[in-house]
């Protein structure tokens, strides 16, 4: 596994980087007293501007482990920004609320029903003043990037599931965000689009050279996509382990065949029942264990 830090193409170490989010003893708590709930506690970790290339850290953990939470901080939007205890900080300063720096493709994929696929892929840049003919002719380019030639006049509720999520990627993509926030945005997929996206991910996401976060249910997709994943775990939300994993350099389906990368997802996925077992949920072992078997 010698190719694990191919990405950190530069010389310098990166502590000697300069940090590119950084999170510092965070902890979220919602409502007070006898009600309160921690989304999250005492959450570290640093992510370095490594030039030309950007990192892709993927996030997996239970559900309620505070994924979301952790994005939605970085992203600066309420409620779960601001946090309760702690520092986070984005290109070296405290997040003062959303901005187009950091673009967040929800779980939901919100779309402007009302809007076509290109005014929905533009409509970033609409708010940011491009003119409509620029506008027009970027959001075409995108519809061509994202596999959406042929559909720029239809309306999200025409569209399939599928198709949607890519409308939600290019309009999130067009405004280049130097910090990419994903939310399972393959959740909803049948497995063969799913891996296409992925590949398609993959290659806007080199072409950009943007830092990405993920959100992902598997673990294939974390150690496929990841350069590092972020194991968390529930009760108290937590990340417990940030793990190395190699750059894809082929596709889905020929890197799931290496050895060393069944052996990576499978030591995952029996931490990940452990952490489940520990929490006495026996329901979320049983989570994991499906998505063992192949879903
Ligand atoms: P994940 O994305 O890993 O499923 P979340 O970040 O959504 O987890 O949630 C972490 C915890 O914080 C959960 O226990 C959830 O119930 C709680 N939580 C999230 N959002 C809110 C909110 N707006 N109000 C109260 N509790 C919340
Ligand atoms: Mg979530």
């Amino acid at each position: 596994m010698d190719s694990t830090n191919s990405n950190a193409a530069s010389a310098k170490p990166a502590a000697e980087l300069p940090e590119l989010v950084s999170f510092r003893n965070v902890t979220k708590t919602f409502g007070e007293g006898e009600g309160a709930k921690v989304a999250i506690q005492g959450v570290s970790f640093a992510v370095h501007d490594l030039p030309q290339v950007g990192e892709l850290i993927a996030i997996v953990g239970p559900s309620g482990c505070g994924k979301s939470t952790v994005l939605r901080i970085i992203a600066g939007l309420r409620p779960h920004y601001p946090p309760t205890q702690g520092e986070v900080l984005v290109f070296g300063q405290p997040v003062a609320g959303p901005s187009a720096d950091r673009g967040l493709v929800d779980q939901k994929y919100s779309l402007l029903p009302h809007l076509t696929v290109l005014e929905n892929i533009g409509f970033g840049l609409m708010l940011r003043g491009v003119p409509a003919k620029e506008r027009h002719e970027r959001a075409r380019e995108w519809a061509r990037k994202v596999g959406l030639e042929g559909a720029e006049a239809k309306y999200p509720a025409e569209l399939s599931g599928g198709m949607q999520q890519r409308v939600a990627i290019a309009a999130t993509l067009i405004i280049e965000p130097k910090v990419l926030l994903m939310d399972e945005p393959f959740g909803a997929l049948d497995p063969k689009i799913r891996m296409q996206m992925q590949g398609l991910l993959v290659e806007l996401w080199k072409e950009q050279q943007s830092t990405v976060f993920l959100v992902t249910h598997s673990v294939e997709e974390a150690v496929y996509l990841g350069d590092r994943v972020f194991r968390m775990a529930a009760k108290p939300g937590r990340l417990v382990e940030i793990l190395e994993a190699p750059r894809p350099d082929e596709p889905p389906e020929a890197m799931r065949k290496r050895p060393w990368f069944t052996e990576m997802t499978q030591d995952l996925l029996r931490r990940l029942e452990e952490d489940a077992a520990a929490a006495g949920n026996l329901e979320g072992t049983r989570a994991w264990k499906s998505h063992r078997n192949g879903a």
